[in-house]
């Protein structure tokens, strides 16, 4: 069964925060653990505050005080981290979470900017997405049947998971770049 699946049913088809019927898709807890009972199912308006915080929307967060009672850790995490983000104190102070989960709760989301590892270029500088750079070798790229000129400028990159790694326009084709030889502009 696939997770979202495992999750429609443990829901009842409902946003495991808010109680929404709306657009309803998986969100992981634990980035690296993409399993059910890692994972809460969310509608479309929390899940865009959970990544998105908006503190013109903080009334939608009323819901937790239902959803943190919740018997499922996944969703006490989420909720311990919504609360915790957005100060509610006196929430926070009346839930109670086993020592574990408290554990995996204060645990910092790895997708988070701050965690991951910088992407660098030549000079050891933060390339961020947006960014132009200049090519400081020739580099063939592989497949696409051309060479990737020394002093190229790639305008606008984005960055990729691996941070040795960016992506930009060559000649027209998105091609992966390799950050060290590239120099920020
Ligand atoms: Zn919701």
């Amino acid at each position: 069964m696939s997770v979202k699946k495992e999750l429609l049913k443990r829901s009842g088809s409902k946003c495991e925060l808010c109680n929404s019927e709306n657009d309803l898709s998986v969100k992981e807890v634990s980035p690296s653990d993409a399993s059910a009972e890692q994972s809460i199912l969310v509608c479309k308006i929390c899940k865009n505050l959970i990544q998105n915080p908006d503190d013109k929307k903080l009334e939608h967060w009323h819901c937790l005080n239902d959803s943190m009672w919740s018997t499922q850790p996944a969703i006490q995490v989420m909720a311990y981290r919504i609360l915790k983000s957005i100060k509610a104190q006196d929430l926070l102070d009346i839930l109670y979470l086993e020592d574990d989960i408290k554990t995996w709760a204060d645990t910092k989301d790895t997708n988070s900017d701050e965690d991951s590892e910088p992407t660098l270029d030549v000079n050891n500088t933060k390339l961020q997405a947006g960014d132009s750079v200049t090519i400081i070798k020739d580099l063939e790229v592989k497949g696409a049947g051309f060479t990737a000129k020394r002093g190229s400028v790639v305008k606008n990159i984005s960055l990729t998971n691996n941070p040795m790694q960016i992506e930009g326009r060559v000649n027209g084709v998105k091609i992966v770049l390799v950050s060290k030889f590239l120099k920020k502009m």
